[in-house]
This record gives C-alpha cells, structure tokens and sequence, in this order.
C-alpha cells in the first residue's frame, strides 16, 4: 500500500510532487518522501509522517531542479521506519539513483539472500532496495538496458518510477498489478498511482503506463519501451474494492462507478427488508448509494466519521469500550431508533472493527443490523502490495458465513458473489483480475507463497491452496 508520483520537466518539480502526494495520502499515511534533480545532482527529503506536516515551504525550497519522484507509504514489508522510507537513493558506479515502488515483490527474499551471500550490504529492510542493487550489479551500460535485464528476474508487483541526475523513468510489471498512469501539463509530464493525483495539478490524463512498459523521459522527449512481450493481466480487485479513490481512474474505469455497481449487485444477490441503508464511512459509501438506488430503501448517513483523528491517540485512564473505533465513528442516535438497518462495508478483514461497528449501531437503538459487505469473503493473503493481516488472522479463512454473522452480531450477513464482482465485464470477467485474496489463485510467485503461507499457519488453512 504506497502511491507513487514522478515530475519530468517543470519549474516547481518539487511542489508539484507535494500536491501529487497529498492527493494520494489514502494510499500510505506511514511516511513520505520527495528526491529532486537538476541535471547534477539528487537532492531528498524523506520522513515519517504526513505529507503536509513534512513538506513545509521551507523544505520543499531545499529540493531543487525540474524533475522529482515522490512516495507516500504503509509499509507491506520491512517495519515503519526512517530508513525503510522511500523514495530509496543509492550512489553507485555510474552515478545516483532513486527509486519509489508500490507493490510488493515476492521473490525478494530469495534475492536478497543471494546478494548478501556474496557480501552486499543492504541498508534497508524492504523489498525495494534488492531492485537497486540487481540495477548496480548489471554489466549492461545504459540504465534502461539494466533495467531490461533485471526486470524479468523480479516477480511480483511493481509500479516503480526512477531518477537520475538527468532522467525519469517510469516501469509497471506485466501483470499490472498496481495502476500507474500518464498525464501532462504544458510541457511536463507527470506519472502517479491514480488519477486523482493528475486532477489536482491539472495534468490531462493522457493514457495508463501499460503493463510491462518502461517510459523514459529525458531531454530528447519521452520513449517508451515494451520489452517483455504480451502477458496475461492481473490488476488488482482491491484497489476498486477499498484501496483507490473513488474519483480515480484505475485500469481504464472510475473506481465510484465500480464501487456503486458492487452495492447494486448486492441488492439484487441479497436483498433484504428494511428502513434505511447505512454506510460504513468512507470505504462502504459508493456501494450503499448502488444499493439504495437498486432497492429503493432510502440511504442515510447515520454513521459519521470524524476525518482529523490520526494514527494514535491518547487514551482516558478509565477505559472507554471501543475507544479506538468510536473515535472515529458515531452514530446518529435520532436516525436509528427502532429501525431497521443495512449496514454497508466493502470488507471484513479480522471481523473486529464490523463487529464494534454493529454494536454503535445497535447502542444507538437500530432493532435490526442486516450487515452487507460489497465483496467476497477475504480468504487469503495479499502478496502482491495490499496490507493484510496473516491468513490465520483472516476470519473469513477459518469460518464460514454464519458464524461469521454470529461474531459479528448482525441479524443477517450477506457477501458479494465472486460472479457478481465483475458486473463490469460481459466478456472473460476476471480474466484481466487478480482476486488472489478471494480465491487463493495467484498469479505470480505461487511457489514463493505456498511456502511463506504453510510456514505461517497450519495444514487446516493451506488445504485450499493450488
Ligand atoms: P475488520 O472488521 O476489523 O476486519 O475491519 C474491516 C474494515 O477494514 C473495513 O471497514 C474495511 O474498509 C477496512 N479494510 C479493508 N482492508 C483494509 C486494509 N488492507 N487496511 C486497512 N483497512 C482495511
């Protein structure tokens, strides 16, 4: 979970990677960081935080030159501190180089204990950092053709952008795992995780950078590169479930339609007698209007969330139940009485937060909780970039349906079908998907992942893996 955002050719590199960040905050609210060039040298600010609270006028004037990558991170691998922070500079034989990656890569492990084997010394605990030493260690010249030769070699998921003194570089794995789009402004072009982040510094959307694709940019204009060949798509289900904003383009389509199509499938796979529908705010909202539109049953905004509340708090001595999702959820009381309600969420992860989430709604007087999440159970783990918890973690790995509905405490609880999840797609759907944490079917690095999987839990919860 990371956004990414790289400036080619403008003025103000450095505040137009600022605003590019702060329109991809939801992407990753761990840290933040912005490496600069000016034809001589990288220049770069990386700290833990948020992206306003760490880029001050003051710091983003000390990041010169007309070019910049940006990264805004959740950590998938390697813990949440300054020196896993991204973007990720080396020196090496041929000059700097930085990179900012989203994704996660599944056979990182493996080459890392290569290189380290012969004596490579890494910095860093995240999978990024292999792809920085595979570039150093390449016998080619040229930076692109380095690329051309390590890439093959990295399974996974990457959507990566690069700077040197004098070139952006822009790289997205076959697969397409992660979104990584295209945009221009005047005269610059600009790259980012999601469109949201062109709309802010408006830059024209002008196309996807495609899976397998290398875009380079330097002073002869920009070049693309398709080395690999077709392969077969798997663009990730969860950025339209929960991860990308609504108001972005991901994989060609506007996540906010996608999202109201799964509430509306919902109404029509498990429809349910009731007053009002009510969404888990702001994950459950596009789907529960889908919903309301499809049944009729009129939505309401009886859950309010509280926007400003941070990654910790500090808590009363006594005890408050439930402190840590009250503070951020509360209900309407004078909505709820005696109603009966539907409450939407896109996902139920461990099953904690829905069930604290039931019980405001039932405090606050509702006489019927019908919980309906707006994709399929989350059976498996994500390696390919989304923050999941461990399989065993995963309620919906260890019981079925029922119980879940019990734990949770809801009247009734109904997931979208699998089917269902592409209603947008009349021809193959899922073909171009990886809805790996649904099914266990993954596409790349499957071997890698059965291993980590059988050694994290037991036998019980590996017997569906292929
Ligand atoms: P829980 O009931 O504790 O499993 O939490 C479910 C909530 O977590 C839902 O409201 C989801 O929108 C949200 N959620 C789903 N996936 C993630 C994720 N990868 N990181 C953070 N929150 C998530």
């Amino acid at each position: 979970m990371c956004g990414i955002v790289g400036i080619y050719n403008h003025p103000e590199a450095a505040k137009l990677a600022y605003l590019g960040l702060y329109a991809l905050q939801h992407r990753g609210q761990e840290s933040a960081g912005i490496v600069t060039a000016n034809g001589q040298k990288l220049v770069a600010h990386t700290q833990m935080g948020l992206v306003a609270d760490i880029f001050t006028e003051e710091v983003l004037d000390r990041l010169p030159g007309s070019m910049a990558i940006g990264h805004v991170r959740y950590s998938t691998t390697g813990e949440s501190v300054l020196r896993n922070c991204q973007p990720f500079t080396i020196n090496y034989s041929r000059g700097s180089l930085s990179v900012a990656h989203n994704g996660n890569i599944v056979n990182a492990g493996r080459l890392r204990a290569e290189f380290e084997a012969h004596g490579a010394i890494f910095q860093s605990t995240i999978d990024t950092e292999v792809i920085l030493h595979m570039l150093a260690d390449s016998k080619k010249r040229d930076l692109v053709d380095r690329l051309v030769e390590i890439l093959p070699q990295i399974k996974g998921a990457y959507s990566l952008v690069f700077l040197t003194e004098s070139r952006l570089i822009a790289a997205r794995d076959p697969y397409g795992f992660r979104p990584l789009v295209l945009g221009k402004k005047d005269d610059s072009f600009v790259v980012a995780s999601e469109t949201c982040a062109l709309d802010l510094l408006e830059a024209k959307f002008i196309r996807e950078i495609e899976p397998g694709e290398i875009v380079v940019f330097d002073k002869s204009g920009m070049k693309s590169l398709k080395p690999f060949g077709p392969q077969k798509r798997a663009h990730c289900i969860f950025e339209y479930v929960y991860f990308a904003r609504p108001d972005s383009i991901a994989f060609n389509r506007n996540v906010y339609e996608i999202r109201k199509g799964f509430g509306q499938m919902l109404a029509k796979e498990a429809p349910v007698q009731a007053d009002m529908i009510v969404p888990v705010p702001d994950s459950g909202v596009p789907a529960a209007i889908g919903y309301s539109e499809e049944s009729g049953i009129p939505f309401q905004m009886a859950l309010v969330r509280n926007h400003y509340v941070g990654r910790t708090f500090i808590e009363p001595e006594q005890a408050i139940r439930h402190f840590g999702v009250r503070v951020k959820l509360n209900a309407v009381k004078q909505m709820l009485e005696g109603k009966k309600v539907i409450l939407i969420d896109d996902s139920i992860v461990r099953g904690t937060t829905s069930r604290k989430i039931v019980k405001i709604v039932r405090d606050a007087g509702a006489k019927e909780v019908h919980l309906r999440i707006s994709a399929p159970p989350t059976t498996w783990p994500c390696f390919y970039g989304i923050d999941t918890p461990r399989r065993e973690e995963l309620i919906a790995a260890k019981q079925d349906v029922e119980s879940i509905r019990k734990y949770v405490t809801a009247d009734t609880l109904a997931y979208l079908s699998t089917q269902s999840l592409y209603w947008f797609e009349k021809q193959k759907p899922g073909e171009w998907f990886c809805d790996a944490c649904f099914t266990g079917n993954y596409p790349v690095g499957a071997d890698e992942i059965r291993h980590t999987i059988r050694s994290e839990t037991g036998t019980l919860l590996t017997a569906r893996l292929h």
